[in-house]
């Protein structure tokens, strides 16, 4: 298959489309991207590469990153997760605070904020260095020593970030933080503010597509079975309130970010990553949802 001619066909196609999306603004930073990029990049899991437009520009991932501290602590932290945090589809926004209350805190599933906040507890009490063994750790993933934080967009969101600061502190008060709470909003932040192109996205995620080994180093992240368990928990709890949309439409285990981007894997095939900043009222990436939809269909290249 001409994959990088498909990607420019549905690239053209969806021109006709109005992109009705809008540029996340609520972190200030994050307001100053150009919301016209369009990248797309494509690795399989026998090393083959195929890139689309901006695939080699770095931006803010966001909440992707919520699944490289997730499987940092999935596979290194001794004490169990699954006491802490759930593993259920949350139906509700990436910020809400509703059904925390209900759930005396304990969060649906680690990939909403408060699930993953609930992580960065667990990694600043068990990590010695929590932000550089993070950083080291994708770095490794995608074998570029180059990533890095962003302190700007840190920093934005830390100042602006109250909802977050009102998950923590109710989380706090079911006792299910147990560090410093500024300590790990920082971390939390820190996270969120990592920045990667799509094509270290697809590099980095490939491991999920490969029984948990990373093809270029043929180092062992997770077991197989924990792989599959992550995969399933991206495909039912990836997209928060749209998880159901992005199964129902494109059909691939994911994760988005308020940056606009996207990463999906095909177990035993491939990892793709798509990156368009405006973004649907559910807070995924407009451009990008259809981007995937279209590829999945016309190659047939998903899970179902
Ligand atoms: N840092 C963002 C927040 O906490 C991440 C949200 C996202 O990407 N969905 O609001």
């Amino acid at each position: 298959m001409d994959l990088k001619k498909i990607f420019s066909e549905i690239y053209d196609s969806l021109n006709d489309v109005e992109d009705a999306g809008k540029v996340a603004d609520y972190i200030p930073e994050l307001a100053n991207v150009s919301p016209d990029h369009f990248g797309v990049h494509l690795v399989t899991v026998d090393g083959q590469h195929y890139d689309f437009g901006d695939s080699d520009i770095r931006f803010s991932i966001q909440s992707i990153a919520k699944v490289f501290s997730f499987v940092m602590a999935y596979s290194q932290i001794k004490s169990t997760i699954w006491e802490r945090m759930d593993v259920e589809p949350a139906g509700t926004p990436f910020n809400s605070l509703v059904q925390l209350e209900y759930d005396k805190g304990i969060p649906r599933n680690p990939f909403i904020n408060a699930g993953a906040i609930v992580v960065c507890d667990i990694l600043a009490g068990e990590l010695a260095s929590p932000k550089d063994n993070i950083r080291s750790f994708v770095r490794d993933l995608c074998g570029n020593r180059t990533i890095d934080y962003n302190p700007l967009v840190a920093h934005s969101e830390k100042k602006t970030g109250f909802r977050n600061y009102a998950l923590v502190n109710l989380m706090k008060s079911f006792g299910n933080i147990h560090n410093d709470i500024d300590a790990v909003m920082d971390l939390y932040f820190h996270l969120c503010s990592l920045e990667m192109s799509c094509r270290e996205l697809s590099d980095s995620f490939l491991f999920l597509a490969n029984n948990g080994i990373v093809p270029y180093s043929g180092k062992q992240i997770l077991s197989p079975s924990r792989t599959k368990r992550t995969n399933a928990l991206m495909q039912t709890c990836g997209f928060y309130d749209e998880a159901g949309q992005f199964a129902f439409k494109v059909g691939l285990p994911g994760k988005s970010g308020v940056g606009g981007g996207i990463v999906a894997v095909l177990p035993g095939k491939y990892a793709i990553s798509v990156w368009s900043p405006r973004l649907n009222p559910k807070g995924n990436s407009f451009k990008g949802m259809l981007f995937l939809e279209e590829f999945t269909t016309r190659t047939h290249l998903s899970i179902f």
